[in-house]
């Protein structure tokens, strides 16, 4: 599977990190992490198959996550590029998603499911296991962001992990969930002193690497006081492994279990 981060930024509006969303391309479809505001732009940006989106994964309902939800969705429904399709489009995340598109749609009559293809809406739990895309295996795990906010956990076929915390204040047992994961992708809002508990900074960050254990790091949800720091050396001196600061496009191979 391929990563492609197209937001490594938060809720703040930042001139070279847009907000949260990343794409995995993997061997059996693609699949879209989150959907920040500029999701869909980003992804024309990248050159990649938009119209022909598999699956979207949402995290949590936090608008640097799904600011760029119905937009998309917009775009689909009325695209060229989208008018043949036929096969489904598949929307997992928490509870209250399809209520979420209930009330884009009483705003205004946007219609958002109704589209020139299949939208399958489908709400997970905490702790649910199912299948993302064929041969894709999902777990989730609750996370101490938001009532609602999940961290996910991949498989694929050829034996290719990945954990995507998405926001999520600091607990033990997220370290359980994504232990021996060959990648962690990793809020890190803040460097040192974070102002709420709802949210990672460094420390906290490689302490659950220490204690998971993954084969590398990638951390992202980069407010801007990271700016001017090079995340990767302060991260170096807290955890030996090997950890990389998220950037908008940057592309990362994670092609087995022991890629
Ligand atoms: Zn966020
Ligand atoms: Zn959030």
């Amino acid at each position: 599977m391929e990563l492609i981060v197209l937001g490594s930024g938060a809720s703040v509006p930042h001139p070279r990190r847009a907000a949260s969303a990343y794409w995995l391309e993997t061997g059996d479809g693609s699949l879209l992490l989150d959907a920040g505001a500029d999701a869909a732009h980003r992804m024309a940006q990248e050159e990649l198959d938009w119209a022909g989106l598999d699956a979207i994964w949402i995290s949590h309902f936090h608008l640097d996550h799904i600011g760029g939800l119905a937009p998309y969705l917009f775009g689909t429904k009325y695209a060229p590029q989208t008018q043949n399709r036929r096969k489904a489009l598949k929307i997992f995340g928490p509870e209250g998603l399809r209520k979420l598109f209930e009330a884009f749609d009483e705003a205004n009559d946007y219609g958002l499911l109704k589209q020139p293809f299949p939208v399958e809406i489908k709400e997970v739990a905490p702790r649910a296991e199912f299948e993302l895309l064929p041969g894709l295996r999902a777990a989730t795990f609750s996370t101490p962001h938001t009532s609602e906010s999940l961290a996910v956990r991949l498989l694929g076929k050829g034996g290719a992990s990945l954990v995507y915390t998405s926001d999520t204040g600091y607990a033990e047992a997220l370290a359980s969930f994504a232990r021996g994961v060959n990648l962690l992708v990793m809020e890190c809002s803040f460097r040192r002193d974070k102002p709420v508990q709802s949210h990672l900074e460094l420390a906290d960050a490689m302490e659950l690497a220490r204690r998971a254990e993954p084969r590398r790091v990638v951390l992202t949800h980069l407010y801007p006081e990271w700016d001017a720091i090079d995340l990767a050396a302060e991260a170096k001196k807290l955890w030996p492994g090997e950890t990389i600061e998220a950037r908008d496009g940057l592309r990362l191979k994670n092609s087995d279990a022991n890629g």
